[in-house]
């Protein structure tokens, strides 16, 4: 059994960890060896922690031993996305500008998987400073796309889907500010959830744009992913913005079961940007909704229009604000033989910062100047309240709302490169989302004909969680087939 160890979900790990059929150290052992034997390929992670991974491992299985195991995910193999700070290793945001930086504390998130007994094995890829949606835009290397290594995996947290839907490790953490969980996990077909900003303390998350980052997770399926969320959703004293609302226990809500919901599909989403074996698999998908008997409705999010427009504004401008710290002052890389303070900060910045983050701060800091704060940001900001009020008003109207996660599968490494603006329309359905808060899951909804993963992508009340995990499990239960594995070639 401990040749594929790695295939295993955490609680089906845990299962066998409880009965004895198998320990922590092995499946580490065994996720580990998959490491070996595919990152080469793949290169979703930047850092592997193997001799820290075995000695936790060893400490979990005599817990569980003894019968006595931390915490619900006690002895699962993890992995981190490198924006995430950790005592452990290094913190670089895949940036040159924080090349070899240690965090002296670990991100709250962190702290409680620790608790929870959870094993991280390393930190995994990602655009730099989690700006792109493929995964090109990191300073270290190109991570590939497990369903096939000529694509990207999506991004930015493309690392952390890569390496969940290739098995490296049971579950892995990534953040999201504009679909960076949701778009990787449909191009690499495996589930990846934004919570509602404030379920999860975003303390220790390295901040892109703070008011609409939020950290989430990605497993191979709707029940890990209530058993993560048990673990790292609720208030955090160090994250202000965390909200105090009480966490209820994610996995009563997988119960297969949806005839008491109705079911929204915006007709904003389904235009022809959806590409139309893309339009099939979601209106396939729709039908398993319909056949568990859901309700399904048409409803309006009038706004939706604005969303890539507002998101490229607010974003950059809390990211000029946010990166200003990396002066080479404080943190990270400081350009050697400066003449002068202003000389360093400017040739610290020019050589630690890749293109993409170089445009944003430009970007950024010309939105919120004087003299364009008002026809720019102040504008923007407006329209997202009506971005957001489309989706209160929807939701009175309905439970969930369905759409595709991504106009298109994962599309070949280098493609959209040349053009920031294709780039950045790769997330325009779920760009809205954060900028209203709610929470979002994107679910695998079959392989189109070159065999790439499509995601099926929904949105729920704010701290409706529970409500999408339920719709997600009863998706996986009645779909009725599964993507099988990646080949890896
Ligand atoms: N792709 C989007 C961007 O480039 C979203 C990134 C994210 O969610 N971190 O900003």
């Amino acid at each position: 059994m401990t040749g594929t160890l790695y295939r295993l979900t955490a609680h089906e790990l845990c299962d066998a960890y409880k009965s004895g059929k198998t320990t922590p150290s092995q499946a580490v052992s065994s996720c580990l060896d998959r490491i070996n034997a595919v990152d080469s390929k793949l290169k979703a992670f930047v850092d592997v922690w193997k001799d820290y991974a075995v000695d936790q491992a060893q400490a979990s299985d005599d817990r569980w031993a003894k019968g006595a195991p931390k915490g619900p995910l006690d002895g699962v193999p993890i992995g981190l996305k490198d924006v995430l700070c950790t005592k452990q290793g290094f913190t670089t945001c895949c940036s040159k500008i924080l090349r070899g930086y240690r965090s002296p504390f670990d991100a709250t998130v962190v702290e409680r998987l620790l608790n929870a007994g959870a094993i991280p094995v390393g930190k995994l890829n990602m655009d730099e400073f989690a700006m792109g949606s493929s995964t090109e835009n990191s300073s270290v290397q190109v991570t590939r796309n497990p369903w096939n290594l000529r694509c990207v995996p999506g991004g930015s947290s493309g690392g952390s889907a890569a390496a969940v839907a290739a098995d490296e490790c049971a579950i892995t953490l990534g953040s999201d500010t504009g679909g960076s969980i949701r778009q990787p996990a449909a191009c690499c077909g495996c589930v990846g959830l934004k919570p509602t900003y404030g379920r999860v303390s975003r303390y220790g998350l390295v901040a892109f744009a703070s008011s609409l980052d939020q950290i989430g997770p990605f497993t191979k399926d709707a029940h890990d992913m209530a058993l993560v969320m048990n673990v790292i959703s609720g208030r955090d004293p160090h994250d202000a913005t965390s909200a105090d609302v009480p966490v209820p226990d994610y996995t009563k809500a997988l119960r297969a079961d949806v005839s008491d919901l109705t079911v929204g599909l915006p007709k904003e989403y389904f235009t022809d940007a959806l590409g139309q074996e893309m339009r099939e698999k979601i209106e396939a998908a729709v039908k398993v909704f319909e056949k568990s008997g859901a309700k399904v409705i048409e409803v309006s999010l009038p706004h939706t229009d604005y969303a890539v427009a507002v998101y490229y504004i607010v974003c950059t401008a809390e990211a000029s604000a946010n990166l200003a710290r990396f002066d080479g002052v404080r943190y990270g890389y400081r350009a050697p033989n400066a003449v002068s303070v202003e000389d360093m900060y400017h040739r610290s910045k020019s050589e630690g910062y890749g293109p993409e983050v170089q445009r944003r701060i430009m970007l950024g800091t010309y939105v919120l100047s004087s003299g364009y704060y008002d026809a720019y940001y102040l504008k923007a900001q407006k329209a997202r309240a009506l971005i957001r009020r489309d989706f209160t008003n929807a939701f009175q109207k309905c439970d969930v709302i369905l759409t595709p996660t991504a106009p298109t599968p994962a599309f070949e490494i280098g493609a959209k490169t040349a053009d920031p603006l294709e780039m950045y329309l790769s997330d325009i359905y779920t760009i809205s989302v954060n900028l209203a808060g709610i929470p979002g899951l994107s679910i695998p909804c079959g392989l189109t004909a070159s065999k790439l993963p499509a995601g099926l992508q929904i949105l729920g009340k704010p701290f409706g969680e529970e409500t999408l995990l339920r719709a997600a499990y009863t998706y996986e239960q009645k779909r009725g087939f599964t993507l099988g594995q990646p080949p890896i070639s």
